[in-house]
């Protein structure tokens, strides 16, 4: 068996909002198919433009090689092995960043395709051993609103709307001040203290309650202040309270307050990590399966984190099919009490609702162990075809890649 076709798709939403801090409104979906009929999928959240031109553009070097081109011919079965050739025959262009984004989209597609190939699970693969029945995801709220009273409405409502569908941990995207503050919105430290009681008084005490502030401080001994103010509410974690680099800023915080602090939504391989966990003295690290290299990297991120004493949240924003890896990954990672489940029901995202037909949903605040081959989701090909239309008419259509040729082929 070997793989003789690879394709990526930009797909996004008809009524996209570039002002809205949902990245769910775009994708990078990949599919790998098989000499025998097998096809992977995968995606990565990255701008999907970006992702699709590592896939697609041909090789222009030794150093420079397409990771399309480097897939085929290879035999899915050693997914490891792949990993380590498009990393290591890439890394011109690669080795960090979009690069390893577009490998592990591929990277899933694979392991799709090998537990297709042998009839398993992706996590009985990668760990035959795996004690979970169940894993445990929490439920990840991003409201609306361009005024700060509309924001608190949406992020209650959908707090509220959480519980009542018996999850068990809840994060507030508290996307209010700082860079990336959501529509412009700049409001103060005491407003972000303000959504947190709110937060915590919606939900009841029982709750794992989760704070995410995006990045809004530039500096520790700020962040500090506020977090000791925070402490009360017996945060389950609070994350990315500074920017990414800035290590030597988290490791102080992390001696200035009680409450955990997590990172690495954004970070690419296990090199990246390591610096995260060991300079910036992290207690809880969240790699995206798709965007630290895939699952072969994030399986290696969690086990990392677990020689370390620290646990594994994964981050996860986008559809179904990423949700798929999360829950492989948790499987079988005894260091991984939750992953990040954007619900379908609080999204605004029509691409988070409809791209696969078979989404996971959560029973009693639990999914249980996945159990059909390879990822275990298909594609809603009708959903599918639509948004790689609007990717097409309204995206940015110098950079446009006939994204749907050879879909039927392929499909
Ligand atoms: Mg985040």
């Amino acid at each position: 068996m070997y793989i003789d076709r690879v394709h990526c798709d930009v797909l996004v939403v008809p009524d996209c909002d570039r002002d809205y801090c949902d990245t769910a409104q775009d994708n990078a979906v990949v599919r790998i198919a098989t000499n025998t009929g097998l096809v992977g999928i995968g995606e990565v959240e990255s701008n999907p433009w970006v992702i699709k031109a590592l896939i697609e553009s041909p090789s222009s070097s030794a150093y420079t090689r397409s990771l399309g081109e480097l897939l085929l011919n290879e035999d899915p079965t050693d997914p490891e092995a792949i990993w380590e050739r498009l990393y290591r025959e890439s890394f011109l262009v690669g080795r960090r960043g979009a690069g390893i984004c577009a490998l592990g989209a591929l990277d899933m597609a694979v392991w799709d395709v090998f537990g297709q190939a042998s009839a398993q699970p992706i996590w009985r693969l990668l760990d035959s051993q795996a004690g979970k029945s169940t894993v445990v995801p929490y439920a990840s709220l991003l409201p609306t609103g361009r005024t700060l009273d509309a924001y608190r409405d949406s992020l209650l409502a959908k707090a509220h709307w959480a519980v009542e569908a018996g999850f068990r941990a809840v994060k507030l995207e508290i996307l209010i001040r700082g860079p990336f503050a959501q529509y412009g919105l700049q409001q103060s430290n005491d407003a972000i203290v303000d959504l947190v009681a709110a937060g915590r008084a919606a939900v009841g005490p029982d709750i794992d309650l989760i704070v995410d502030v995006g990045y809004c401080w530039t500096d520790w001994q700020e962040a500090a202040q506020v977090m000791r103010r925070l402490e009360k509410h017996h945060l389950f974690f609070i994350e990315t309270p500074l920017m990414p680099d800035d290590l030597d800023g988290y490791a102080k915080l992390a001696e200035a307050t009680a409450i955990p602090i997590a990172a690495g939504e954004l970070l690419q391989t296990r090199f990246e990590f390591a610096e995260l966990m060991d300079r910036g003295n992290v207690a809880v690290v969240q790699p995206d399966v798709g965007r630290v290299g895939g699952i072969t990297e994030a399986v290696r991120v969690a086990k990392m984190a677990r020689q370390r004493g620290k646990l594994v949240v994964p981050h996860c924003w986008k559809s179904g099919i990423g949700i798929a890896a999360s829950t492989h990954l948790a499987m079988v990672s005894p260091n991984c009490p939750y992953f990040e489940f954007l619900p379908a029901v609080t999204s605004e995202s029509t691409l988070r609702r409809d791209l696969v037909e078979n989404d996971p949903v959560p029973v009693d605040g639990q999914l249980p162990a996945p159990s059909l081959p390879g990822l275990g989701v298909k594609l809603n090909m009708t959903a599918f075809e639509r948004f790689a239309h609007f990717a097409r008419v309204g995206g940015a259509t110098e950079n446009d890649f006939e994204a749907t040729q050879g879909l039927t082929a392929i499909g």
